[in-house]
């Protein structure tokens, strides 16, 4: 059962039979942060609300964004005020109010080349960025800085041309842990949460129109079985036309998918103590730091191929990397790259295209577009993740458009904050206590709380059971052991790269990208799953290959050892 938002993976199988037994008011199909925002948005307007997602929550774009809660600056230039408005106001109530724990405030430097026209420019498109985020403003303002005083921030930058810089404010986000608090609080509101589900069609009622549920695979066991529901909201990113066609309905939009490609790099390649961004001839580069890295993106071209991995190629890495290298006085170089991801934006196109278009990805609107093709079916895509909290309304809102027999109350998630936030000013007053009282560094409580918020302390009773768990999990890197189990019990991890690709990011924060963790990771698990010794060797496997597969594709530098693979995978 889901109560407190608990998803422990071991009560897998009651979840599924509650699907199956249960009538719904909305089952949502895609547990990214659009559907992990949109059974929320129902389930706090007191609906029953299933949530259906294929792979793990997040598994799609939503753990492979530039991890921005932002305005978007860019999106200025494009004359997209309202986006951009919207977009600042829901960076602000993160921040400030529903999830400050998980969304927090980063500055970015601006660097001005041209010292009489972009000042001005840039200038006054920073001053309507401040201006459109209201007076509650929990960000400082823009500043104006000379050559010298950039420098002084990012020594990094060549000092060449280098004619100013502007300093300016927005917010950062780990997308995927974001993704699954979403869904946690969605689930102490009720609604059912399901991984490793498919839907592979839906049902139509009596008059053989309307839509009242779909058939569902359950990917672990391979069964089948139906879900009845008054209302299915299709928010599966780049899989809409799919579902689309699942359902054998056409809807007035289709999906055009870009590819976005980041890599990842030491902190101390690129000496600054804020981030960066610099123009392109098409678009930003965005130098985002990360804990002990830097995450540098990202690309923006048409994909046609495999949805659910897209590849990094060595041309969209060599293009960052020459991207960079224009503005830094000590270039990066392939060897500094130690991690890579793309993800797919899933940007709508109109009905009558083939989710191809004239215009070049980079000048596609953000916006999102919500459709209702058929009765008992609403469908959402475009946007941004920073805007999700909108686009779950607005679909849901749809979705209940049509039930008749009720007035569904108006959205509430303006004031729902998410789990790990409420009474989140006292704890972190507390910290120095809860680091005593748990006998564990102040560093530990600082890292838990940034990730867990509130709810830290579930973590530290679980080091408090078995002192084991608080070791670290991988040299270097600050996650715990502990996390790993507290994954399973909380936080609904089925295998081993759910934790070392989402509850944690060491797939590509580690130059070994967690390998070296994986079967660590697979003995916890295993213990709590009840897994046997060839089960967790299979486990381990599974994810060397999942990685090794990732290098082969995005040739993203060596890959961890052979020895260390195979003697993983015996363990
Ligand atoms: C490179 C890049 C950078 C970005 N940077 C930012 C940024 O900094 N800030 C920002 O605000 N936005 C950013 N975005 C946009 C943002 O990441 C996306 O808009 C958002 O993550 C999309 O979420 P989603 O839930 O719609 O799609 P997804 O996260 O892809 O979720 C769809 C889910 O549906 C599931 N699914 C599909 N079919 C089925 C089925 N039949 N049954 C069950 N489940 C199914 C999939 O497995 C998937 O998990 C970026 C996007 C990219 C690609």
């Amino acid at each position: 059962m889901a109560s407190n938002g608990v998803l422990d993976a071991r009560d897998r199988d009651a979840m599924l039979g509650r699907l199956a037994t249960e009538r719904f008011d909305v089952l949502v199909i895609g547990g990214g942060i659009t559907g992990a925002g949109a059974a929320l948005d129902a389930a706090s307007r007191g609906l029953r609300v299933a949530l259906i997602e294929s792979r793990d929550l997040a598994s799609g774009t939503s753990s492979r964004s530039s991890k921005l809660i932002h305005g978007g600056l860019r999106y200025l230039e494009q004359l997209d005020f309202k986006l951009v408005y919207e977009a600042l106001r829901e960076r602000d109530l993160l921040v400030s109010k529903l999830a400050p724990h998980l969304v927090k405030p980063v500055r970015f430097l601006f660097p001005l080349y041209k010292k009489v026209v972009e000042r001005p420019y840039v200038g006054a498109g920073l001053a309507l960025y401040d201006a459109m985020e209201g007076t509650r403003r929990p960000v400082p303002l823009h500043r104006h800085l000379s050559a010298r005083g950039a420098l002084r921030l990012a020594p990094a930058l060549n000092p060449g041309r280098l004619a100013g810089a502007m300093l300016y404010y927005d917010a950062q986000v780990d997308d995927a842990r974001y993704t699954l608090t979403v869904a946690r609080t969605a689930a102490a509101h009720s609604a059912v949460v399901a991984t490793r589900a498919t839907v592979v069609g839906l049902t139509r009622g009596a008059d053989g129109v309307r839509v009242t549920g779909a058939r569902v695979r359950d990917e672990e066991s391979g069964r089948e079985f139906g879900v009845t529901a008054d209302s299915v909201v299709v928010c599966a990113g780049v899989w809409t036309d799919l579902v689309h066609e699942l359902a054998g309905v056409r809807a007035g939009y289709r999906v055009r998918m870009s590819k976005g490609v980041h890599i990842v790099v030491p902190r101390a390649a690129v000496r600054a103590s804020a981030g960066m961004i610099v123009r392109t001839e098409k678009s930003v580069l965005f130098f985002i730091p990360w804990g002990e890295h830097w995450i540098v993106g990202t690309t923006d071209t048409d994909w046609s191929g495999d949805r659910a991995e897209p590849d990094a190629t060595e041309e969209d890495i060599g293009y960052l990397l020459a991207a960079a290298n224009r503005v830094l006085v000590r270039p990066l170089t392939r060897a500094d790259v130690i991690g890579v991801y793309a993800g797919l934006r899933p940007l709508v196109a109109a009905s009558e295209s083939n989710g191809k278009g004239d215009k070049p990805t980079t000048k596609v609107s953000r916006e999102h577009v919500v459709d209702v093709p058929v009765p008992g079916l609403a469908s959402i895509a475009g946007g941004k993740f920073t805007t999700y909290r909108l686009m779950a309304r607005d679909v849901v809102d749809a979705a209940v458009s049509d039930f008749g027999r009720e007035v569904v109350p108006a959205s509430v998630t303006d004031q729902v904050p998410l789990l790990g936030a409420d009474g989140l000013a006292a704890v972190r007053a507390g910290a120095g206590r809860l680091a005593e009282d748990y006998r564990v560094s102040r560093s530990v409580v600082e890292h838990l709380l940034g990730r867990y918020g509130t709810l830290a302390a579930e973590v530290l009773d679980l080091v408090r059971a078995d002192p084991e768990l608080a070791r670290p999990l991988a040299d270097g890197h600050p996650y715990l052991r502990a996390e790993v189990a507290y994954a399973v019990t909380h936080e609904n991890a089925l295998h081993v790269e759910d934790v070392l690709m989402r509850r944690m990011r060491l797939v590509f924060e580690s130059a070994d990208s967690g390998a070296g963790a994986a079967t660590q990771v697979s003995e916890i698990m295993g213990r709590l799953l009840g897994w046997n010794r060839r089960r967790r060797a299979v486990e381990t496997r599974r994810y060397l290959d999942l990685v090794a597969a990732e290098h082969a594709a995005a040739a993203a530098g060596p890959m961890p050892s052979a020895d260390l693979a195979v003697s993983a995978a015996a363990g």
